[in-house]
């Protein structure tokens, strides 16, 4: 397969290849057409499989086609990013954000924040009152800035959650309860894990629906 094949966007193509990518992964190719289609996903694999592009890709990709429609959001108001990454630990969210920033480095003023603990609040109050498409965050840092209400994601499209069973054995299922109770429920919710068994599975019948299933 050939990830123009896929369903993406040139300029993500284009991306994909000034890194050295020459065919999508296993699990790249069963996750993104899905994903594009609006599925909900539960992945299962592990890191090495190339699941962050699995899920990076197609959530990029929906925010290159909502660009067409740029009115629908108004000026001067916190509108909070359209797509939300969980991951576990402060090393894995700021990999992410890494990778979102490759693979969108051709769209035109794509904005990535990073919200996770163990660093003064200042810069992420600042990052998330002004415009933003893509936030990575790490649970407990995120729920406080939900509970000041400095986050918004009433407008959010695409919840991911990534190493689910890492972030549930890190004691964040309570976090990850809530900061999805503060998401529109048309979302939709890509979920990665090394596995499903157990409350990863449980969570993963409360966050998604019809859901495909996906193991590499
Ligand atoms: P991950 O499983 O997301 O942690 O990715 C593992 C590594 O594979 C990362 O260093 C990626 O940059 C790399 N990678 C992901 N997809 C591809 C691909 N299609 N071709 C070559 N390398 C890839």
């Amino acid at each position: 397969a050939r990830f123009a094949d896929l369903g993406l966007s040139p300029m993500l193509v284009q991306a994909l290849t000034d890194s050295g990518y020459t065919s999508p992964t296993d699990v790249q190719v069963r996750a993104i057409p899905a994903a594009l289609e609006g599925k909900d996903l539960r992945v299962a694999s592990n890191t090495g499989s190339g699941k962050t592009a699995a899920f990076m890709l197609p959530a990029l990709e929906r925010i290159v086609a909502a660009r067409g429609d740029s009115n629908r959001r108004e000026k001067g108001k916190v509108h909070g990013p359209r797509v939300l990454v969980l991951a576990p630990t402060r090393e894995l969210a700021l990999q992410v954000a890494k990778a979102a920033s490759t693979y969108g480095r051709h769209m035109q003023g794509l904005r990535v924040a990073t919200v996770v603990g163990g660093v003064p609040y200042g810069y992420q109050l600042k990052a998330l009152r002004g415009p933003l498409d893509v936030l990575i965050a790490t649970p407990g840092r995120l729920l406080d800035h939900l509970n000041s209400g400095a986050a918004v994601l009433s407008n959010l499209e695409t919840l991911v959650l990534d190493e689910a069973d890492r972030m549930l054995d890190m004691g964040f299922i309570e976090d990850i309860e809530t900061i999805a109770q503060h998401t529109p429920e048309n979302r939709q919710t890509l979920m990665f894990s090394a596995t499903f068994a157990g409350h990863v599975g449980k969570l993963a019948e409360r966050l998604t629906r019809n859901a495909l299933n996906i193991e590499v």
